[in-house]
């Protein structure tokens, strides 16, 4: 779930909201300026039902963003990077960098979520009873006291990508110690749930009410397909699972020296023998690494008088792995830093270059050998 439109950052994590965010948020807004705020105070002009519900809406959906924050403060915690949060549809969802170490960071990451949206329903509750007497403030507070509860709740049912089902795997990954088994179960678990949601929509629609149906077989259809994802990635796990970057790293590699220039990379390598990495040395000693995207990030006059040196990546800044490296791990660390190959190196000699397309080339292989 990219963010179309970029809001800032918090803790240092970006936060952004996905373009399906406005419907929610105009449906939220909606459902409480011509429903629930004429109930509650009859008589208002309708402007003022508008500006209530539009607030209201603003402050669920941040009580959404703290719930995001709660899990992302516990990613960092334990160490797993954040790379941003999302608004979109069905809420919020912050993108974890990788699968936590740990069925302990698991449960904890998974948890902070509903607990922090319960701890918001317990401040707006206690709000509302201090506000209570006071018309225009205490429909707003119990509304948000009783959506945050609702949140936190909702989000505990045991279906994976829920964040019950996230505890669920935790458990089921802390008794059997495989986090395998616990992926494959949670997902399971996860597609129930799914169907379920579809089943009760169906059910709803027939009795009558066909927004909140159509609502739940949407919701139904997504964890669908976030269960089956998680499935597809579990099993690819397991198919890279002992499989060692030496294994697969190609040992010839295209090297250049640092003062070549852009233009002569191209003609010479990129477009005649199709390469698209390269290392860099001067004298001999390794400098860099460049890839096809640090050149095509170079305006296309510029080429002729820029070197390779000015764009490359420096050593200093260049991730590594090392022959024993598991090729899942390698996968993890080139979605961190954002590249698409990495230099295998051993001994501070560059034995080779494992790159993303040679895995997913490997992977196609083996399940056309059916292996
Ligand atoms: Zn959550």
């Amino acid at each position: 779930m990219h963010a179309d439109i970029r809001l800032g950052r918090i803790l240092g994590i970006p936060i952004g909201l996905h373009a399906s965010w406005f419907l929610i948020f105009g449906l939220v807004t909606w459902s409480l300026a011509l429903g629930y705020f004429p109930r509650e105070y009859p008589q208002l002009p309708s402007g003022a039902y508008w500006l209530m519900g539009g607030v209201t809406s603003i402050l669920f959906f941040v009580s959404v963003l703290l719930h995001e924050l709660g899990h992302s403060v516990l990613a960092l915690r334990n160490g797993v990077p954040v790379r941003g949060i999302s608004l979109f549809i069905f809420g919020g969802v912050a993108q974890i960098g990788r699968e936590p170490p740990t069925p302990g960071a698991e449960f904890r990451i998974a948890i902070a979520g509903p607990l922090t949206s319960a701890a918001l329903a317990a401040v707006f509750a206690g709000l509302w009873w201090l506000d209570r007497a006071i018309p225009y403030l205490a429909a707003p507070s119990i509304w948000l006291a009783r959506i945050n509860l609702i949140l936190a709740v909702f989000n505990l049912i045991p279906g994976f990508p829920l964040d019950g089902g996230r505890v669920l795997r935790a458990i089921v990954w802390q008794v059997t110690g495989s986090y395998y088994k616990a992926t494959h179960f949670a997902a399971l678990s996860g597609q129930v749930v799914a169907f379920g949601f579809i089943g009760i929509g169906i059910f709803t629609i027939l009795g009558g009410n066909l927004f909140n149906g159509l609502w739940l077989i949407f919701i139904g259809w997504f964890l669908q397909n976030a269960a089956a994802s998680a499935f597809a990635q579990t099993n690819l796990e397991a198919q890279l699972r002992g499989v060692k970057v030496g294994q697969l790293m190609r040992s010839s590699y295209p090297r250049v020296t640092a003062q070549t220039s852009l233009q002569e990379l191209i003609e010479d390598q990129i477009l005649r023998h199709g390469e698209r990495c390269f290392l860099v040395s001067d004298n001999g000693n390794l400098m860099g690494m460049l890839g096809l995207r640090d050149v095509t990030a170079v305006p296309k006059a510029a080429w002729p008088h820029t070197t390779v040196a000015q764009v490359m990546v420096p050593l200093d800044r260049l991730a590594w792995v090392d022959p024993d490296t598991e090729l899942m791990e390698a996968l993890h660390l080139m979605d961190e830093k954002e590249v698409a190959q990495l230099p295998v190196v051993l001994a501070n000699r560059v034995l080779g270059l494992i790159s993303r397309e040679q895995v997913l080339h490997y992977i196609r292989t083996r399940s056309e050998l059916k292996i």
